[in-house]
């Protein structure tokens, strides 16, 4: 990766530890993409988007970054994981929109990292596009996590990625959904774990859907 989008990522606000995300770069440089996007579904001030944009450029692809940037439960006021001033004050909820669009400005990523703002499983509805790649890493709650499986693990394209984020098999180390999706994908048949550093999960698309 080059030294300048690295520093950039890692200089990057949000939740994504050096090692794991180069291993998501690694991973996304390495998809037969033959024009296929990427998609990732859980953006926030874009520090992923940054190791993923990153190989996107490389491949001459683009990922497209989506969230509703209002963010996740455990972002919220009282959580853990709450930046309070990551709030509007104005709209009275959390906006990370604006910092998202500055950090991919600035690591000079515009022209290969398309924000998708809206709800996941809404956007999902209307996509039709195969995927070179899929990253989740949005709402971790047992409904979202399996929803986002649901709604996009059906568009990754075989020889393609699944890679997932926040996978903990000891639950004393973080929440379950993450864990249990990335079952779920094993179980499938469709997806073979192709590497693992720290909580990031990637897996090959074996076969179609259906
Ligand atoms: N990948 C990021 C961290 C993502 S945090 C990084 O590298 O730092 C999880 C994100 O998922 C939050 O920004 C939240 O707004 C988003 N999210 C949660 N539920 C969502 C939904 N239903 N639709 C779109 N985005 C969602
Ligand atoms: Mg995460």
């Amino acid at each position: 990766m080059d030294a300048a989008a690295r520093a950039a990522a890692e200089a990057a606000r949000g939740f994504m530890p050096p090692d794991e995300g180069l291993a998501l770069y690694e991973a996304a440089t390495g998809v037969p993409v033959g024009g296929a996007p990427m998609l990732e579904i859980g953006s926030y001030c874009g520090k992923s988007a940054i190791y993923l944009g990153a190989a996107a450029r490389e491949r001459d692809t683009v990922l497209f970054a989506l969230d509703h940037h209002r963010g996740s439960e455990e972002n919220q006021p009282g959580w853990e994981w709450h930046e309070p001033d990551l709030v509007d004050p104005a709209v009275g909820r959390i906006d990370t929109l604006p910092t998202f669009r500055r950090t991919v400005h600035d690591a000079g990523l515009e022209p290969w990292v398309v924000a998708l703002v809206g709800d996941s499983p809404t956007v999902a509805r209307h996509w039709r596009t195969p995927l070179a790649l899929l990253f989740i890493d949005g709402g971790h709650g047992e409904e979202p996590a399996h929803r986002d499986y649901e709604c996009w693990t059906p568009w990754v394209e075989p020889g393609g990625l699944l890679v997932i984020h926040d996978v903990f098999p000891d639950p004393a180390d973080g929440g379950r959904p993450p864990y249990e999706i990335y079952c779920r994908a094993l179980e499938s048949g469709r997806f073979v774990e192709e590497r693992a550093v720290g909580s990031l999960r990637v897996l090959r698309c074996a076969r179609p859907t259906g």
